[in-house]
């Protein structure tokens, strides 16, 4: 259930304060962080109310959900972040409607987002989703995929290849969870090397923001920590 929209205020509020803190503690720069707010299941009352904090930056899972409440909330200057399962059928609206996509996964995909990209809106900006888990999510490209697949997308005209994306197993304690974090970092670190300008590095979510922070995410997802749970 959505929070009452009070208590929106007081938990971006306390995750702000999670961020700062975090970057502090681990050297990073302070705001190198930023904050997508993770509004999926939510209504758009709730993104209105975060937006009155100044909250920009709202992440979506669900291509049709979404459009309703982007449509809903265009009086108001938001980023919208796709970070859903992408699928063929839903390119359209993403393309159309987001400024983003983090869950980037297969050439076929990026080459549809990039035809459907409507003329004006300028180039969407993309980062790739590795697999660093192994076989348990099956989301995300493979390490020995990634090379090729960057090559690829970077050369689309009408997408932007910013950075990589990973959604890593759960797991319990502060260095289990750095452990996905760092072979993400890794992974950005060795494609800059071979020339890729690359930026952006999403990972961390309410449950291991910290752990993500500390090996370098300069975007954290965070949902339930920010709106509540979620049906
Ligand atoms: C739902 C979701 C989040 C937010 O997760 P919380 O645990 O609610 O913070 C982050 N990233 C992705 C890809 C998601 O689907």
């Amino acid at each position: 259930m959505t929070d009452d929209l009070n208590s929106i205020t007081e938990r971006l509020e306390a995750v702000r304060g999670r961020i700062s803190t975090a970057e502090a503690r681990f050297e990073r720069p302070a705001g190198s962080v930023t904050l997508l707010a993770v509004s999926k299941k939510h209504p758009a009352e709730a993104v209105r109310a975060a937006a009155g904090t100044g909250q920009r930056r709202f992440g979506e899972s669900y291509a049709q959900e979404a459009v309703t409440k982007i449509a809903a909330l265009a009086d108001l200057d938001l980023e919208w972040h796709f970070i859903g399962p992408l699928q063929s059928n839903k390119t359209r609206d993403v393309a159309a409607h987001f400024d983003w996509v983090h869950s980037l996964d297969r050439l076929k995909l990026a080459r549809r987002l990039s035809e459907q990209r409507p003329a004006g809106l300028g180039p969407l900006q993309v980062c790739l989703q590795l697999n660093v888990s192994g076989e348990v999510n099956k989301a995300g490209c493979q390490p020995h995929e990634l090379p090729e697949l960057a090559r690829a997308v970077s050369q689309l005209p009408n997408l932007q290849l910013r950075g990589l994306m990973t959604i890593p197993a759960r797991s319990e304690g502060f260095d289990a969870q750095r452990r996905p974090f760092r072979l993400l970092r890794q992974a950005f670190e060795q494609l800059r090397l071979t020339g890729f300008e690359l930026d952006t590095l999403s990972m961390g979510m309410s449950a291991d923001l910290e752990a993500a922070v500390a090996e370098g995410a300069t975007i954290v997802r965070v949902g339930t920590d920010v709106f509540g749970a979620r049906q």
